[in-house]
């Protein structure tokens, strides 16, 4: 039977009051705190980790991937597109020029609008963006618990260096990737099970030898990718190697398996000619526990969505179908000032894999922003923000609000798994990722 003890009160500093509290400094966050800070009211984020990032920069996912439909029209305006150039502000990229100067659109068979970056200087130079947006960012500081008043949280709990403290706040976003604060404040929720992978950069001779012959940094240092590629939501990714986020027996299972995976590579390639340069510090949980909100991403045929925060695509498609985002995918009744923004956004299945790709994150990061500090100014709940006005902002702001005439042709395009024609194991390289796939399964689509 489960041992319960009984805490004693006790008092607890209250250290910030503010107007919009963000757990999280994932890209979701990151952009949700900027967006509100934009609008002029006060903004905190809290950051269990020491980097700014998430799974971006500590979980070594370091491929903003396409921000176009693959027809030559953007997709994503607004901050998805900004934080893209953030992250190569300071380092070698390989950003096709033809989108270099943020046109709209570009010739029908232009490469995509992505870019790989270099994760120690996208660290600082989110470091700088933030601080120059007038963003208060407190590290090392984990989110626990809310304080609770109804169906408002008025405050959160946040362990630390100087130990328990409060942080007090009009209006709060959730983007911690794992839904902790909707999930403890009393909204309903959803969890999934991830399979287990472990992408880390290596020096390797040869390879490098070809990146330097190129003169393309990128390539002379790439990543590795061990583990199983997912499935997109088809459902079909192996139970024995699935472990939950949500729970320390989860993340521990996860460390051990996948840095398991890493250490047997090690042992196989133990020569003086290669070198693993760096681990992920993020356990790299792709789904994990979502808001179930007022509404959710719909993936069918439902294109026009009166309420729409912004277009998303699944960006591994090419061409990719363009969706759009409800408002009411953000919150929920259960709560009257929390919004979700980033991987943990109301969508299900296969539209789940969609909303968790970085340019996804950022935009729903900068609709909760803005609408937050709408409702801190208007006095409002989530469910009374004036939805015209947030979009205003956000289409000012140059957020692609609703699918253009050129956007409509293409078809959805739904992802296969399919047996790869090499042995398990065999190393497939491509131009900036080296992917082992031990089980000998994986998806069409071999990028990522
Ligand atoms: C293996 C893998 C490969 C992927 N490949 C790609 C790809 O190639 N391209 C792409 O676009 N997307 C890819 N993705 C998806 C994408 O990286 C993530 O979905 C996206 O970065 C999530 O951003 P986020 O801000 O929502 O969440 P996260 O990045 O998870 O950020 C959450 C932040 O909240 C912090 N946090 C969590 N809990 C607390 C707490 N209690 N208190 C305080 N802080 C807390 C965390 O430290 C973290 O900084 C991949 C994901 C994985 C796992």
């Amino acid at each position: 039977m489960e041992q319960h003890i009984r805490i004693p009160e006790k008092e607890v500093p209250v250290v910030k009051e503010t107007d919009v509290l963000v757990i999280g400094g994932g890209v979701a966050g990151i952009a949700a705190a900027v967006a509100a800070a934009r609008q002029g009211v006060k903004v905190t984020l809290i950051e269990k980790s020491i980097v700014l990032g998430g799974l971006a920069t500590s979980g070594h996912v370091c491929v903003y991937l396409p921000i176009d439909d693959g027809n030559g029209n953007k997709v994503y305006g607004g901050l998805a597109e900004d934080l893209l150039h953030v992250c190569i502000r300071y380092s070698q990229d390989n950003l096709p020029e033809v989108w270099r100067s943020k046109p709209d659109t570009a010739p029908a068979d232009s490469e995509r609008y992505m870019t790989n970056f270099n994760i120690p200087a996208a660290v600082l130079s989110l470091d700088e963006f933030t601080a120059q947006e007038g963003v208060d960012v407190v590290f090392d500081s984990v989110f626990s618990e809310p304080i609770m008043e109804g169906n408002t949280v008025k405050g959160i709990i946040v362990e630390s260096k100087s130990g328990r403290t409060a942080y007090m706040a009009k209006m709060f976003i959730d983007a911690s990737g794992d839904a902790d604060l909707v999930y403890r404040a009393g909204a309903d929720t959803e969890t999934l099970k991830t399979i287990v992978s472990h992408w880390f950069h290596e020096l390797d001779f040869d390879i490098m030898k070809r990146g330097i012959e190129e003169g393309d940094m990128l390539r002379a240092v790439p990543m590795r990718w061990l583990g199983l590629v997912p499935s997109g939501g088809a459902g079909d990714e192996k139970e024995d190697l699935t472990c939950d986020g949500t729970t320390t027996e989860g993340v521990n299972e996860y460390i051990r398996l996948s840095r398991g995976l890493a250490l047997d590579f090690l042992k196989k390639n133990r020569r003086d000619d290669f070198a693993m340069i760096s681990l992920p510090f993020t356990p790299q949980f792709r789904m994990t526990r979502r808001l179930v909100g007022n509404d959710e991403l719909k993936y069918d045929d439902e294109y026009y969505i009166d309420s729409s925060i912004g277009c998303v695509i699944s960006s591994l498609d090419k061409p990719a179908t363009v969706y759009e985002f409800p408002y009411e995918g953000l919150i929920t009744d259960k709560l009257s000032n929390v919004f979700a923004a980033g991987r943990m956004v109301s969508a299900s299945g296969r539209g789940w894999a969609i909303m968790r790709f970085i340019p996804a994150c950022v935009l729903t990061g900068e609709a909760a922003g803005t609408a937050a500090a709408l409702a801190v100014k208007d006095e409002c709940t989530v469910q009374q923000v004036d939805i015209r006005k947030l979009q205003k902002i956000l289409e000012d702001n140059g957020v692609k609000l609703h699918r253009t005439k050129a956007m409509e042709g293409n078809k959805p395009k739904i992802w296969k798994l399919e047996k790869p024609d090499v042995e398990p194991g065999t190393p497939i390289i491509n131009k900036y990722c080296v992917h082992v796939d031990p089980e000998g399964y994986r998806m069409a689509g071999d990028k990522h």
